[in-house]
């Protein structure tokens, strides 16, 4: 039988045997923080969370995969120092 609680949220109102099982999930990030909440997985790792993503720390942090940031830094520099090339017909 569907109650409703003090938040609002109603219980007891989704069909049987068709959800996941709910339960509490511990997340842990990349940067160490960890946190509690629930889920239908009781372990979840994640890449970047609120305490280190840069939109809410305000510092600029670089995700890099695989060194990109890195090939890209020098290809810019190689461009930057040699002398412009003619543009191929
Ligand atoms: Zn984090």
């Amino acid at each position: 039988m569907p109650h409703r609680l003090p938040s609002g949220l109603i219980t007891g109102s989704v069909k049987a045997e068709i959800h996941p099982t709910y339960i509490d999930c511990t997340m842990t990030c990349a940067c160490g923080a960890v946190y509690h909440a629930r889920s239908t997985k009781a372990q979840v790792r994640l890449g970047i969370c609120a305490s280190c993503h840069p939109f809410f720390t305000g510092t600029q942090k670089l995700v890099d995969t695989a060194g990109r940031v890195e090939k890209f830094r020098r290809r810019f520099d190689a461009a930057a120092a040699a002398p412009k090339a003619k543009k191929r017909a």
